[in-house]
């Protein structure tokens, strides 16, 4: 679901239960088909190492950043790959613009770069919670679109999905959270602060898909609820933007037909 660039958001319109005309078995045929192209095509993306791929998750608390990652993954060699997580800054960070310790994340020629939360978090928590002056804040949309320019025009292709969960559905994610042993360490107390700030959150989120939403790092909006569905879209647009890169082995040495190897 990739807003039109320029169009102001409105989240209300995405259906978070959308899963298109596909059946769920369908879907997971055509995963593990898309799995296989996706691996085969970052062994080039790394053999080649002209390009790099960022892929940028956003999603409300239980949205589904980390099953994401573990599932839509698991096919490719893991050490092409590297993941990060975005955490509250440390001193350091906060001592240097809010892109500085990112940029230094951003994955270079030849590798898939994850980010588990992102720059995007000073538009949206930072915003939500005044931890800094709106004066400051709003320039950071531009700012942000410059910086992605700049990285599209190095060579790093960009794709970014806001995983789109509804308010019932996080309770229902927080509930197993709570009732299972194995799922205690997931849940924090303060999740649920957060949780009370839904509709601010909505409406940060909505201008980030909005003054962000750019023809060269565009947004797509993932319907969230069923993660089947959400595997499946972000596997497939992955799998798509890969496909466009003009990847390609590089031309191996010359005279490797003639060369015989010794005993
Ligand atoms: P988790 O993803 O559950 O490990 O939590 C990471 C926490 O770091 C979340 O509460 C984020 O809101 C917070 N966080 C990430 N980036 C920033 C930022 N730039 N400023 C403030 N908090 C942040
Ligand atoms: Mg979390």
């Amino acid at each position: 679901m990739r807003p039109e660039p320029l169009s102001r958001v409105s989240l209300k319109d995405y259906d978070t239960r959308y899963s298109g005309e596909i059946d769920r078995k369908v879907a997971k045929a055509l995963e593990n088909q898309l799995e296989e192209r996706m691996a085969e095509l970052q062994e080039m993306l790394y053999a080649q190492g002209e390009h790099s791929l960022l892929i940028v998750l956003q999603a409300m608390d239980a949205g589904g950043k980390d099953s994401t990652i573990k599932k839509v993954f698991d096919c490719v060699n893991p050490q092409g790959v590297h993941v990060y997580s975005f955490k509250v800054p440390t001193e350091e960070e906060r001592d240097h613009d809010f892109l500085w310790r990112i940029h230094q994340r951003v994955p270079r020629k030849g590798y898939i770069g994850i980010f588990n939360r992102s720059h995007y978090e000073d538009v949206l928590v930072v915003r939500v919670n005044d931890l800094v002056p709106e004066d400051v804040w709003r320039k950071r949309y531009e700012q942000i679109n410059q910086f992605e320019k700049l990285l599209t025009e190095s060579g790093t292709r960009i794709l970014k999905f806001y995983l789109h969960i509804s308010k019932d559905e996080q309770r229902e994610r927080f509930q197993e959270r709570l009732d299972r042993p194995d799922k205690n360490w997931k849940f924090s107390k303060g999740d649920l602060d957060v949780r009370k700030q839904w509709d601010d959150y909505m409406r940060a989120y909505e201008d980030v898909l909005t003054y962000c939403n750019t023809d060269y790092a565009p947004w797509h909006i993932v319907p969230a609820d069923r993660k089947w569905y959400r595997n499946f879209v972000v596997t497939k647009t992955i799998v798509e933007a890969l496909e466009s890169m003009s990847l390609a082995y590089p031309a191996p040495e010359e005279g490797l037909d003639k060369i015989e190897i010794p005993d």
